[in-house]
């Protein structure tokens, strides 16, 4: 008895369950890998910036026909739609962006990007450094597979491509021309980004807030403009700028309750043209990060007492207040669904194993994939990271972070993970 109580428990060790879908997954993800490999080196090297994402959309939008999907190209600029129907199930969208950014490439990669672009009034070049070549290629494998496994699931699946993400307007261009009133409303929501720290073969999540709600606030300061020889005959904005830079310190330190999350940075002060000259203009040009409406709604508030207090006391009129602009437009901060993170977290880890599906802190930056999610409807959504560096790259501790002329993810590897947790998230999803 005891010996066969301990057979069982070496064959249970060595037994481990495997998951059929996950080993068909790997399978397609094999069969395709030169194909994807290509496919991400020629977008890595043809390179469109945000509003400029032509001839990759029209890539994408041949590649889903190819494996069966209905396409709209256009949709939201050059935004495109790929529907996949298959039987009664839920509806659910996964969203690539498509844009790269004005910059030259610095990596010596012999696949570096070859392309150029106006901006600005100048010539420069264009390059994928925020991964999102990565992000189509893994998107266009996951396409493939769910094509390929049609008889595993039931479901319409809704292949986003979207343009504009590093400008923060292609989720809101698609949204505002009747994408959920056109397609349907998904049922969920997923996405993924690259990451630069985290290793390739492994995904980082975490739930509720893990984006910021990212704003642009502008402050034009006026004053009363003299010889600088002559201060009394002035009332100095940039003394009054910089009261208010100080000032404007306070309100995360004194104003923020300390167990919430704000940034409130000043990027830029502007006025003046030479030594001795006070000026009569001023302008401050800041970035804003919050995670909670009510947060939100009290720094702008702040902002705006700072603004009049200071220049008040600056013995400032009425008609020469500062001017706050805060736009109706931002990048909303992005939720994960508790409940659909768990989901996911689970079909990760059968997808790569439990080890490799990590914490990954919340942080302030902004993505605009919030926005399909923060609608009236309330779709549940989850956007994770995914993992693009070696090990030996982490040892070396020469990390480029992303936008950096240096930063690219490693391919095979980051490909595979990417679409094998993708896919069998799905497929999970579609199944119940
Ligand atoms: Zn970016
Ligand atoms: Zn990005």
């Amino acid at each position: 008895m005891i010996r066969f109580a301990a057979f069982l428990l070496i064959f249970s060790f060595l037994w481990s369950p495997t998951n059929p879908n996950v080993d068909q997954i790997n399978l397609i993800i094999d069969d395709d890998l030169t194909y994807l490999v290509s496919f991400y080196k020629h977008r890595h090297q043809h390179p469109e910036i945000s509003l400029q994402e032509k001839e990759t959309a029209a890539e994408l939008a041949a590649e889903l026909r190819k494996v069966g999907f209905e396409v709209t190209e256009n949709f939201g600029g050059y935004g495109i739609v790929g529907i996949l129907k298959n039987g009664d199930g839920p509806l659910i969208l996964y969203r690539t962006d498509m844009d790269a950014l004005p910059m030259y490439e610095k990596t010596e990669l012999e696949y570096s990007s070859i392309w150029k672009t106006e901006y600005n009034g100048s010539e420069v070049g264009t390059m994928h450094s925020c991964g999102h070549d990565m992000h189509m290629t893994t998107w266009l494998g996951t396409a493939r597979t769910l094509a390929e496994m049609k008889d595993k699931w039931k479901g319409t699946l809704m292949m986003i491509g979207q343009p504009a993400e590093e400008i923060g307007a292609g989720a809101s261009m698609m949204l505002n021309n009747g994408l959920y009133e056109r397609f349907g409303t998904p049922d969920y929501g997923l996405g993924l980004h690259c990451n630069p720290t985290i290793q390739a073969g492994k995904v980082g999540v975490s739930e509720g807030f893990t984006m910021a709600n990212t704003e642009s606030v502008d402050i034009k300061i006026f004053g009363v403009g003299a010889h600088g020889a002559s201060p009394h005959m002035s009332i100095d904005p940039v003394v009054i700028a910089s009261m208010m830079v100080m000032e404007l310190q306070t309100i995360v330190s004194r104003n923020l309750k300390p167990t919430e999350s704000a940034v409130v940075t000043v990027g830029a002060i502007k006025g003046g043209t030479k030594h001795n000259i006070i000026p009569d203009e001023v302008t401050l040009q800041l970035t804003v990060r919050t995670y909670k409406e009510e947060v939100r709604k009290m720094v702008h508030k702040r902002i705006k007492e700072i603004a009049r207090g200071t220049a008040l006391a600056a013995g400032l009129p009425e008609d020469k207040m500062p001017e706050v602009t805060i736009p109706d437009d931002f990048t909303p901060a992005n939720y994960n669904d508790p409940g659909l993170t768990k989901q996911f977290e689970q079909s990760a880890k059968d997808a790569i194993g439990v080890d490799n599906v990590i914490y990954a802190e919340p942080q302030m930056v902004g993505e605009d994939f919030a926005c399909y999610g923060k609608t009236k409807e309330d779709v549940p959504t989850v956007l994770f990271w995914l993992g693009t560096v070696t090990n030996e790259k982490i040892e070396s501790g020469n990390l480029p972070g992303l936008h950096s002329p240096f930063y690219y993810p490693t391919i095979e590897t980051t490909l595979k993970t990417g679409i094998s947790v993708m896919s069998n998230t799905l497929i999970d999803l579609f199944q119940g």
